[in-house]
């Protein structure tokens, strides 16, 4: 059969449908609504046996195989479109990348309001609430009403004034207690109608001078934006350089041309005090996207950047598809964090789609950190970014001193670790005395929660495992259970072993159990924890950093929370009670997760006018992360790490995928493990390509919730010689059964 006779190019649309199905359909374009018709349209298409969804990307070439009968676009649902044209390339990129289905992809970016097949509605909060400190600082009457000395104390800590949904989404139940500070005249509530670029006029903070690097580094990001064009950018400034104030100058530059700007950060209910420098310095000028917004709140932020009158977008990584009108500028703070990866359906990178995102806008893209991944670095090695550094602290504050416990010395034991083995090593304990009786604070660093990490047994050594996944069980002594970190799965503790009734030994220390340790040794200190388990909530993790930076507490214990880019100039020593626990991961970016952790946590010290030092404890203090972090040699160590990794064809010298399977079945999830290890073995190209499949093979941690876990991973020198097979496989998940969960994982993160 031949096409639609009548069916001339200009009459075909390219349409992404809203359904989990891959590709772009092509529709035929009714005369009425062919002069209605801009891309970015959500429309409605006949799909299947009914009515779906869809996304009006751009005129189709040609019908895909002479003998389909086009079916015409049903309705067109908005009149101006959802998406503008620069999103559509990214989304476009997107569902090609990480193989995944288009309309999904741009279903997923959508608020929910308009991922759905109904008309437009302007979403109306014309009017929105503001609340506003009426004083500077939590006043002490205040003192024995916990709940409204912290939601004041955030609000100080966003720059005194903040949308009442921000706050209620930073602290639940918040509306209650504002109404009850209200009453006391320490708050009130502003009712702001947000019209076209109203300033708010919310100007605080903003230093008078710019370090000489800070200075430089602003003067040509403005040159660059003025210029126009895309130029990726990386910042390396140590930690407390100030690189938050360059991102905003480069903001405020971007603003006066009248051009939008994206700001990404690793997670907001962390870091309270970037998005307060973004709100004081922008005030309503800023859309701030989190994934606590409610579904109204997403779509008037959508329609608000659609429109352009905000201009700005600070948020988590799911903002790279914001849509930003005009972009001139995107900065990805901290991008080396790992938060920047989505780890489920959509598996993709958002500072690399940052980057992508940059180049197809024309936008200058600033990636910044004081400890890039080693995919930046490598990008401005080989002249593809450009590099501005901040090597000093603001003030000319002097880095900490770090200084080493080598645990092997500082703990001789003879035979078996028991309970009672100390944690901290004297070194340690003075340090932190010395500093507590100053009245300064400390940070205490381990990356493990819980409080024993592995229940042994004495007599027959199995340890406590979890029955439905491959990983030891946790002990948590607070809940007095034991817990599976996977699953969740959680039982009173065991006393004798399940297999030969010997007794238990409780080994690998976790948070708890530093907690518990310093509160014996020192118990006349205020002691608190940051940790999952503690902050179980966004309300308890803003009173617990809130109530650090009152200086209420003199120690914090906490995992790679309290590692983020905090900034408390009370501190002026962070311990790291073990800087093992990560390097024995078997990951390959697990010397560089090491090293980057150690370095973030050590940049906590010695913030404020007081100079800070580190003591670190280790067994490995020949570790290279350990070495090249005590001697802050950044360079030193991404420079052996990057010749290692070229040795090994890792990334950033390679593009890799995982092929990760999960199933019910372990005969059957294996089975499609060889299929599809055979797909690939059959289409592999030839050898000088350098395409390499490892596996199939088990997972690292082989089971998980009763699954049977199995994974391939692909290596090649070039994500383009990788496509071909990924497009294979992709192709081949329709024949996979429904037993079996197979994704792909384009550019992995972590490998377990
Ligand atoms: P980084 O993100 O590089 O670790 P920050 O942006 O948090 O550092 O800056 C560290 C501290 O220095 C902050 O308290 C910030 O307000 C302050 N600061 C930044 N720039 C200046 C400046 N030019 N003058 C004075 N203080 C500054
Ligand atoms: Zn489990």
């Amino acid at each position: 059969m031949r096409p639609v006779v009548s069916a001339t190019p200009a009459l075909l649309a390219s349409v992404a449908v809203g359904r989990p199905v891959r590709g772009e359909f092509t529709y035929l374009v009714p005369e009425a609504i062919a002069d209605k018709l801009a891309p970015g349209q959500r429309v409605l298409v006949p799909f299947g046996r009914g009515m779906a969804l869809g996304f009006y990307l751009g005129p189709a070439n040609a019908p895909v195989e002479g003998g389909v009968r086009l079916k015409p676009i049903q309705r067109v649902l908005e009149d101006s479109p959802s998406l503008p044209k620069d999103l559509i390339a990214l989304l476009r990129f997107t569902a090609e990348h990480y193989r995944y289905p288009l309309g999904e992809v741009i279903r997923g970016a959508l608020p929910p309001g308009l991922s759905t097949a109904v008309d437009e509605k302007e979403a109306k909060p014309d009017i929105q609430f503001f609340v506003e400190a009426l004083v500077t600082e939590v006043p002490p009457q205040l003192a024995r009403a916990p709940a409204q000395a912290a939601v004041l104390q955030y609000l100080l800590a966003v720059g005194g004034r903040a949308p009442l949904d921000e706050v209620t989404h930073a602290i639940p139940g918040a509306r209650e207690t504002l109404k009850k500070l209200a009453t006391r005249k320490f708050v009130k509530w502003v009712e702001v109608t947000l019209q076209a670029g109203v300033r708010e006029g919310l100007v605080q903070n903003r230093p008078d001078r710019l370090t000489p690097e800070q200075a430089l580094a602003v003067k040509e990001l403005q040159a660059a934006v003025d210029v126009g064009g895309f130029q990726p950018y990386l910042l390396h400034g140590v930690t407390g350089s100030g690189k938050t104030e360059v991102y905003l100058r480069a903001v405020e530059h971007t603003l006066a041309r009248g051009l939008g700007s994206l700001v990404l950060v690793p997670e907001i209910a962390l870091t309270p005090q970037l998005v307060g420098r973004f709100r004081s310095r922008f005030g309503g000028d800023v859309a701030v996207l989190h994934s606590g917004l409610k579904d109204r709140e997403r779509l008037f932020h959508w329609q608000a950047l659609r429109k352009g009158t905000v201009k700005i977008a600070v948020g988590v990584r799911s903002a790279v598809f914001a849509p930003v009108e005009h972009l001139g500028l995107i900065v990805v703070d901290e991008e080396h964090d790992p938060s920047f990866k989505q780890d489920e359906k959509l598996r993709y990178q958002a500072r690399d789609l940052a980057v992508v995102r940059g180049k197809q806008a024309s936008a200058v893209v600033v990636l910044g950190s004081a400890t890039p991944s080693l995919e930046t670095l490598q990008n401005t090695r080989s002249g593809r970014y450009k590099l501005m550094e901040l090597k000093n602290r603001v003030d000319d504050r002097p880095m900490p001193t770090i200084s080493l416990v080598d645990l092997r010395v500082e703990r001789p034991r003879e035979g078996q670790v028991t309970e009672e083995a100390p944690i901290l090593s004297p070194q340690m304990l003075q340090a932190m005395e010395e500093t507590v009786a100053k009245g300064q604070q400390v940070i205490l660093f381990l990356n493990r929660r819980g409080h024993s990490t592995i229940l042994l047994c004495e007599v027959c050594g199995l340890s406590l495992k979890c029955q439905d996944c491959d990983v030891c069980m946790t002990h948590h002594r607070s809940q007095n259970r034991v817990v599976c970190h996977y699953c969740g799965v959680a039982f009173p503790v065991p006393d004798r072993c399940r297999e030969c009734t010997g007794p238990l030994l409780k080994l690998g220390i976790g948070t708890e159990r530093v907690e518990a340790e310093v509160l014996e040794r020192m118990p006349h200190a205020r002691v608190a924890r940051l940790d999952r388990d503690s902050a179980t909530s966004a309300e308890k993790l803003t009173e617990l950093l809130a109530s650090f930076a009152r200086r209420e507490l003199d120690v914090l214990v906490g995992t790679q929370m309290v590692a983020k880019g905090h900034d408390f100039p009370g501190v002026t020593l962070v311990c790291v009670v073990m800087a093992d626990t990560s390097l024995a991961i078997p990951d390959f970016r697990a010397a560089e997760r090491t090293f980057h952790l150690l370095t973030q946590v050590a940049g906590r010290a010695g913030r404020g006018k007081d100079p800070g030092r580190v003591l670190v404890q280790t067994y490995n203090p020949d570790a290279e992360p350990v070495r090249r972090m005590l001697a802050h040699d950044f360079d030193g160590f991404s420079k052996q790490e990057l010749e290692w990794r070229k040795a090994l064809a890792y990334p950033p010298f390679a593009r890799m995928a995982a092929v990760r399977l999960e199933g019910e079945h372990p005969e059957q999830t294996a089975g499609v493990a060889r299929f599809l290890g055979n797909l690939v073995g059959r289409h592999m190209p030839p050898a000088s390509a350098g395409v390499r499949l490892l596996g199939p093979a088990l997972a690292p941690i082989a089971r998980i919730r009763g699954k049977t876990r199995w994974q391939l991973l692909l290596k090649a020198p070039t994500h383009a010689a990788l496509a071909p097979l990924l497009a294979r496989l992709e192709a081949a998940l329709a024949d996979v059964p429904n037993g079996v969960k197979v994704v792909i994982d384009v550019d992995p993160g972590a490998m377990l």
